[in-house]
């Protein structure tokens, strides 16, 4: 099983993806976390992915689809959050999926009003050690500063940052909202509108996975 979570930066697709993995033993495939990682280890793909990402902009898709392409077939099955981001990397995920004789089972966007997703984008803060987000409105960790899960600093990104914010919503209006129209003029796309807490938005998750495909 591949789904794809679509949606615009602060729908919360890194928070729900992770439920929705622990809740059905799928693996996780976020390319954020996975190029945080490459960051964090200096790696030439970290050193090269970091000037990007710290003012917004997308790495680009030669190394996201190479990055990819590694674990699409794992047999758990995935859910890609943050991928396919441009129009190139949607038509490269076909391939590679045609290649390999599977098919993208299921596209869930996840629709949040812009002032919504500025207002979370801004309040969001996340684990420097195990990447775990927290939300300083509605989801701060227990102890201030400090992860509840690993006590790794918490902090706030540097793609979280006012500019970097204003940027990557320009970039996904120009490059990612196109990805939404290409699969829905060839698939069906299910809309859950993420609006609410995030164990809410779970539940209509889970609903909208299911009246599409079987989980269990
Ligand atoms: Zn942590």
């Amino acid at each position: 099983m591949r789904i794809v979570l679509l949606g615009p930066p602060g729908a919360g697709k890194g928070t729900q993806a992770r439920r929705l993995a622990e809740s059905t033993g799928m693996t996780h495939l976020s390319t954020g976390d996975m190029l945080r990682s490459e960051v964090a280890s200096g790696t030439e793909l970290g050193l090269l992915a970091k000037g990007f990402m710290d003012s917004g902009d997308l790495v680009p898709d030669s190394s996201i689809i190479a990055m990819i392409q590694q674990h699409i077939a794992d047999p758990s099955g995935v859910l890609l959050d943050g991928f396919p981001r441009t129009l190139i990397q949607a038509e490269a995920l076909n391939e590679a999926l045609d290649q390999i004789g599977l098919p993208v089972d299921q596209i869930v966007y996840m629709a949040v009003n812009i002032d919504e997703l500025i207002r979370r984008l801004s309040s969001r803060v996340v684990c420097k050690e195990c990447q775990t987000p927290y939300n300083l409105e509605v989801d701060r960790p227990i102890k201030s500063g400090i992860c509840d899960h690993c006590a790794g600093e918490v902090i706030v990104r540097d793609d979280d940052r006012p500019a970097a914010v204003k940027n990557r919503m320009k970039v996904y209006e120009e490059l990612t909202a196109p990805v939404l129209d290409y699969y829905q003029s060839r698939m069906n796309v299910v809309e859950v509108i993420a609006t609410g807490t995030p164990d809410a938005v779970f539940t209509k998750l889970n609903e909208a996975i299911g009246s599409d495909a079987p989980f269990n």
